[in-house]
């Protein structure tokens, strides 16, 4: 007997998702496992366009697709995204605010651009996103908004001040914004991942690796896949009654 946790095969047929930072990493892991579930699905990238061409190339040989390219610190590009993906596939009924950066430095020596570009891509880049979908979300009566927080959030990290505040921030967004939507048909939840091996933490030294496995009680880093397989439920109509929740996937490094 088999089972599974969606009601059919094709759980994410005829849902429009949007995945910021969808050429690279974990969005890339997230575009093609929603796309694999039946989903279409527009990915944002900010300038790596060979990377999201490829991605987009895999999306197409699973459901249908389309890249564009978008600062989401940007709202008139935030707002290109949104028509061009309204244009393709009608209502986005699925957001992933994941795209995201670090640029780290020990307060004392972080300078104001370092700190303003990593909140602004960060958490403006997610209320820039979520602001413009909620409302033909609104008018659906269905939305799925999962926001890209980090273990940061919770525990802090040395020389990432801007990035635990930004990514502290995006859960406090995720359980207001739910709050107001609860209602609606809208959930809106976030992922805190550990430490998930891409190019974000591919320039960790082989101490730091030590050190942070060491911490890690399962001892190995996430695949992308780990993160992505939770974003797909969340994203799913089976996921219905959760909402303002931050889930950890981290091996068991935070636990609360
Ligand atoms: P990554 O490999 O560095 O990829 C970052 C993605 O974000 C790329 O697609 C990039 O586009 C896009 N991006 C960056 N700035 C952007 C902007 N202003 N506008 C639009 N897109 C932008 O990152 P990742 O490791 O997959 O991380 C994805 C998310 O998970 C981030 O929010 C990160 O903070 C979070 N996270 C990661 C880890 C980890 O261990 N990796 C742990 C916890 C949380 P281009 O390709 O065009 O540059």
């Amino acid at each position: 007997m088999s089972f599974s946790i969606f009601s059919n095969n094709d759980p994410l047929a005829g849902q429009n998702a949007i995945v910021t930072g969808g050429s690279r990493g974990i969005g890339k892991a997230i575009a093609l496992s929603l796309s694999s579930l039946g989903a279409n699905v527009t990915i944002a990238y900010k300038s790596n366009k060979d990377n999201a061409d490829q991605v987009l190339s895999e999306i197409n040989n699973l459901s249908k697709g389309i890249a564009v390219q978008t600062d989401v610190n940007n709202l008139e590009n935030v707002s290109n995204l949104i028509s061009n993906a309204e244009k393709a596939f009608g209502t986005t009924t699925i957001l992933i605010n994941n795209a995201g950066i670090t640029d780290d430095a020990l307060i004392m020596r972080m300078k104001e651009e370092q700190w303003d570009s990593v909140i602004n891509t960060n958490l403006k880049g997610t209320y820039n996103l979520t602001k413009s979908v909620l409302r033909s979300m609104m008018k659906e009566k269905y939305g799925r908004i999962i926001n890209m927080t980090s273990v940061v959030a919770h525990i802090g990290n040395l020389g990432q001040a801007n990035y635990s505040a930004a990514k502290a921030g995006i859960i406090g967004f995720t359980k207001s914004t739910a709050k107001e939507v609860a209602t609606r048909g809208i959930t809106v939840n976030a992922i805190a991942p550990g430490f998930v091996e891409t190019d974000m933490t591919k320039n960790l030294s082989e101490e730091q690796k030590k050190i942070i496995l060491e911490s890690i009680p399962m001892r190995k880093y996430a695949t992308t896949y780990n993160i992505a397989s939770a974003v797909c439920y969340l994203a799913s109509k089976e996921a219905s009654y959760i909402t303002g929740q931050t889930i950890n996937i981290d091996g068991g490094l935070v636990m609360q």
